[in-house]
C-alpha cells in the first residue's frame, strides 16, 4: 500500500487523500471561529434579503440552480470520485438526480400553506410558516454533491440560509456547489461551506446565531448534535446510521431478490446508509440462495471508480478500511463462514487502492458484532430463520430502524411485513428507492425527523398562529367594571 493513504494531517490542517490512487488532493485548513460567526453574521443577512424576495423569484433561483447542476454534473461527479472513490457511473446518476431535487424544490418553495383555522364567530384565525433562519448542515462523506444539494434544499426551500459543513474527506463538491447557487441568483452568503473537521461541525451547531440543524452522519456525532440542538432549543434532523434487514422468502423471484440484495449491499462499496446489510433468508431456500449470491458476487466488476465499467471501487479512507477488515476478521472470529471476499480482490494488487472484495459472510447469529454494528462496507451476514413471525422478531432485534427489504411474492404477506418491520422506509421486492418527493427518515436510533418529501417542511419551518377579532360592537370583557 502507498504510503501517502496514512500520511498524518497537520493538527490545523488536513490533507484528503484520493483512496484509490493515495495521492493527495489538497490540504485544507480548519474554519477558525472567527470565520465561522462571519459566516453565521453573513447568513442571516443573506436570509432577510432571501425570505424577502417573491416566492417566484425564489422558485426561479432554485430552478436556475437545477441547470447549472445539471450543465456542471461531470464536474462535481468528478470532484467526489476523487476525494471518495465513488464509482463514476453512481457519481453521474447522483448528480443529475441533485438537479432533479432541485427542480422538485424550485416548484415547492412557492406552495408553503398555513391553515384557516375553525374559531367562534367574530374571531377568525389563521397560521403562516415562516423560516427558522439560519440552518446548519452537517454532512458526511458518502454522497458529498448529492447531500450537498438534498440535504440543503428544505431549509433553503422554505426560506433559510445555509452554511454548510461537508465532511473533511470530502470538502471539494459542496465548496463549488456553493458558487453555483452566486450564479443561480441567490443571494450572496445564503448558502456558505465552512471547511473542518468534527469540531468545525460541533462549533457550527451550537453557535447561538445557528436556528435549525441537518445533520447527516453517525449516531454516535449524531448523539452530540442532538444534545446540541436540546441545549440551543433549536430543531433537528438527523439522518443516522443503519443495519437494515432484508427478507427473502421461498416464494419471491429469488434471480430478482439476489440481484436487489447484492445491489442494496454492494452500491458506493455497501458505504450507504440503508445498505440492506442483514440479510435473513427462510431456511429451505438458504443454500440456493447463499450459491446464486456468490456466484453472482464474483460477477461484478470491482476496480478503478473513474473506469465507466467499474461497479463498486474503493473504501473511502484507511480508517474505514481497517474497519471493515476487523468485522470481516471478528465475525470469522465468532464463528461465521467467509462465503466470497473477504478481503482484497485477488486482481487488484496492494497499492492500488482501498478495495475489499464482495464479501458475503454465513452462520452469522443475530449475536454476533457484525448483526449489531454498522460495518458501512460490502459485507452482508446471512442468517436463516424458519418462520414469518421469527424473520419479524430478527428483522426487529436491532437498535437501528432505517430501512428494510422484503422479497415475496405474496402481496398480503408483504403488506403485514410492511406493517410490523421497525424502520422508517419499508420496500417491496426492491433495492433502495430514494428520491426528492419520498419521505426518508429514520426510526429508533437512525433518526429523527423526515429530510425529503412535504415531511421536510416541518423542521425547516415554524407556525406562526394570528388570531384577529373580527366581531362588531365593544370588546367583550371578562372584568365588568373595569
Ligand atoms: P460522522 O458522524 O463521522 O461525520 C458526519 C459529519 O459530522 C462530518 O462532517 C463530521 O466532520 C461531522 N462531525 C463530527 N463530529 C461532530 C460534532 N461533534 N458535531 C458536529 N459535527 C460533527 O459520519 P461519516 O463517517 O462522515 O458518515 C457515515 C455515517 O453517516 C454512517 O453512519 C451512515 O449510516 C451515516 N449516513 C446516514 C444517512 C441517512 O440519510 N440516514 C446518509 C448518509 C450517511
Amino acid at each position: 500500500m502507498s504510503s501517502t493513504l496514512d500520511a498524518p494531517a497537520a493538527p490545523s490542517d488536513f490533507v484528503v487523500i484520493n483512496p484509490t490512487s493515495g495521492e493527495e488532493v489538497g490540504t485544507f485548513a480548519n474554519a477558525t471561529q472567527g470565520e465561522i460567526d462571519a459566516a453565521v453574521r453573513r447568513a442571516k443577512a443573506a436570509q432577510k434579503q432571501w425570505w424577502g424576495m417573491t416566492s417566484d423569484a425564489r422558485s426561479r433561483a432554485l430552478w436556475r440552480w437545477s441547470e447549472l447542476i445539471e450543465e456542471h454534473h461531470e464536474e462535481l461527479a468528478t470532484l467526489d470520485a476523487r476525494c471518495t472513490g465513488k464509482v463514476i457511473r453512481d457519481g453521474l446518476a447522483e448528480t443529475r438526480n441533485a438537479a432533479r431535487y432541485a427542480r422538485w424544490w424550485a416548484g415547492k418553495t412557492d406552495k408553503l400553506y398555513g391553515e384557516q383555522l375553525a374559531d367562534v364567530p367574530g374571531r377568525m384565525s389563521y397560521t403562516i410558516r415562516e423560516p427558522l433562519g439560519v440552518f446548519a448542515v452537517v454532512l458526511p462523506w458518502n454522497a458529498p454533491a448529492l447531500g450537498s444539494v438534498s440535504r440543503t434544499l428544505p431549509p433553503l426551500g422554505c426560506g433559510n440560509a445555509v452554511i454548510v459543513k461537508p465532511s473533511e474527506f470530502s470538502p471539494l463538491s459542496a465548496q463549488r456547489m456553493a458558487e453555483l447557487t452566486v450564479e443561480a441568483g441567490m443571494p450572496e452568503g445564503l448558502y456558505q461551506v465552512l471547511i473542518g473537521t468534527g469540531a468545525v461541525g460541533g462549533a457550527l451547531v451550537e453557535h447561538p446565531g445557528v436556528d435549525g440543524i441537518s445533520f447527516t452522519g453517525s449516531v454516535p456525532t449524531g448523539q452530540k448534535v442532538n444534545l446540541a440542538a436540546a441545549a440551543g432549543f433549536k430543531k433537528a434532523t438527523l439522518e443516522l446510521g443503519g443495519k437494515s434487514p432484508v427478507v427473502v422468502f421461498p416464494d419471491a423471484d429469488l434471480d430478482d431478490a439476489a440481484l436487489g440484495v447484492l445491489i442494496g449491499i454492494l452500491m458506493n462499496a455497501g458505504q450507504i446508509c440503508a445498505a440492506n446489510s442483514r440479510l435473513l433468508v427462510h431456511e429451505d431456500i438458504a443454500a440456493e440462495f447463499t450459491e446464486k449470491l456468490v456466484e453472482r458476487a464474483a460477477r461484478v466488476v470491482v476496480g478503478d471508480p473513474l473506469d465507466p465499467g467499474t461497479q463498486v471501487g474503493p473504501l473511502v479512507c484507511r480508517r474505514q478500511y481497517d474497519k471493515v477488515m476487523d468485522f470481516i476478521a471478528a465475525a470469522e472470529a465468532e464463528g461465521a463462514t467467509i462465503s466470497a471476499g473477504g478481503g482484497r480482490p485477488v486482481h487488484l494488487a496492494e497499492g492500488e487502492g482501498l478495495f475489499i472484495a464482495p464479501t458475503i459472510i454465513t452462520d452469522v447469529r443475530p449475536d454476533m458484532k457484525v448483526s449489531r454494528e454498522e460495518v458501512f462496507g460490502p459485507v452482508l451476514g446471512i442468517t436463516t430463520f424458519g418462520t414469518e413471525e421469527e424473520a419479524v422478531a430478527l428483522a426487529n432485534d436491532s437498535e437501528y430502524g432505517l430501512s428494510s427489504y422484503v422479497w415475496t411474492s405474496d402481496a398480503a404477506r408483504l403488506h403485514r411485513m410492511a406493517e410490523r418491520l421497525e424502520a422508517g422506509v419499508v420496500h417491496g421486492n426492491t433495492y433502495l428507492v430514494m428520491d426528492v418527493q419520498l419521505p426518508f427518515g429514520g426510526f429508533k436510533q437512525s433518526g429523527v425527523n423526515n429530510a425529503f418529501g412535504n415531511e421536510a417542511v416541518e423542521a425547516c419551518t415554524q407556525v406562526k398562529r394570528i388570531t384577529l377579532r373580527t366581531g362588531e360592537g365593544p370588546l367583550p370583557s371578562p372584568w365588568p367594571g373595569v
